[in-house]
């Protein structure tokens, strides 16, 4: 879904020429809008996930557009896996000044009867994930004299979310490791921020607006709910897009979020404060 506000240049171009982004999870959803924005602002992105049929049609339609691409193959969940990819980008581009960490793989179940895999599953994938490539990324920033972090949490956990223990466990713990990583690594030139977004129809949250399956089928039908939904809930009265939340990323990885580290913005149309108790 895009809106007319997508269309309007907001950052000055070129603004990370020379750079290279990181994007874990770029080959789908929001993780792709926020590598359409650094490639068009000139950014070198690599697209990480563990998919190549989700990244050989991004990394294509990136470079149609004119950028700088390419895809990684990786499971976050992998901590070894995870260094010895990351190290294999810095040993053949030289550098990475942001990683955004996008990957994540949510899913509603009821707590009384989640798996123990489907816990750690989630855990281990928004998580752990987060922290390992903050971790693998780290002495390469380091060594560079800096770089930016940009984690992508979510705002469930504010006041709770039925059927998502797990997701909102793994990103209140993404929203601690943003804070406390950004007090350890600002001396080294590494800034560390989060963005929280509300709901963006990625095909996924499209999901979990569809009808139940015996519903007679309507292709207008998830549309219409999500409208229903934004009307009532959000009070600027539309879902968000992928680029609402690249804007933010671009914002705090390039020099006008210099003085901010350890920041969790919150991008959401303002739902999560108007949302009501369940
Ligand atoms: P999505 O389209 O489902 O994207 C998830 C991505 O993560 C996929 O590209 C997937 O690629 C990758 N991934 C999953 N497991 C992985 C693993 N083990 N290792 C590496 N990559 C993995 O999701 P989205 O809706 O765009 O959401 C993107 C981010 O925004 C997530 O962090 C989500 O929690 C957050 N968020 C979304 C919304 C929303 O309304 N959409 C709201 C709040 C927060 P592969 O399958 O190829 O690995």
């Amino acid at each position: 879904m895009t809106t007319p506000h997508d269309q309007l240049p907001v950052f000055r171009s070129r603004l990370f020429d020379g750079q290279v982004a990181l994007i874990t999870g770029g080959g789908t959803g929001i993780g792709f809008g926020i590598a359409q924005l650094l490639a068009e602002l000139g950014a070198t992105v690599i697209i990480a996930s563990r998919n190549q049929t989700h990244l050989e049609p991004a990394i294509e339609q990136l470079r149609a557009a004119g950028g700088k691409a390419d895809s990684l193959i990786l499971d976050v969940r992998d901590s070894d896996g995870v260094k010895a990819a990351i190290r294999s980008v810095a040993d053949r581009l030289g550098r990475i000044d942001v990683l955004v960490n996008n990957a994540a793989g949510n899913f509603y179940v009821p707590s009384e009867s989640m798996s123990a895999n489907a816990w750690r599953s989630v855990i281990e994938i928004d998580l752990s994930g987060t922290f390992f490539c903050s971790q693998a990324v780290m002495p390469i920033m380091r060594d560079h004299g800096g770089g930016r972090i940009v984690n992508i949490s979510m705002t469930l956990h504010y006041r709770g979310w039925p059927l998502m223990a797990h997701a909102t466990a793994a990103k209140a713990g993404i929203d601690a490791v943003t804070r406390t990583l950004a007090l350890e690594w600002a001396r080294h030139g590494i800034r560390v921020n989060a963005v929280a977004p509300g709901p963006v129809p990625t095909e996924g949250v499209k999901k979990a607006f569809s009808a139940p399956p015996d519903a007679v089928p309507d292709v207008f039908s998830v549309e219409r709910a999500m409208e229903d939904y934004a009307r009532r809930s959000i009070p600027l009265a539309r879902m968000g897009s992928p680029r609402d939340i690249a804007n933010m990323v671009a914002f705090l990885a390039s020099p006008a979020g210099d003085w901010i580290t350890g920041s969790i913005m919150v991008v959401d149309g303002g739902e999560w404060l108007q949302k009501g108790p369940h």
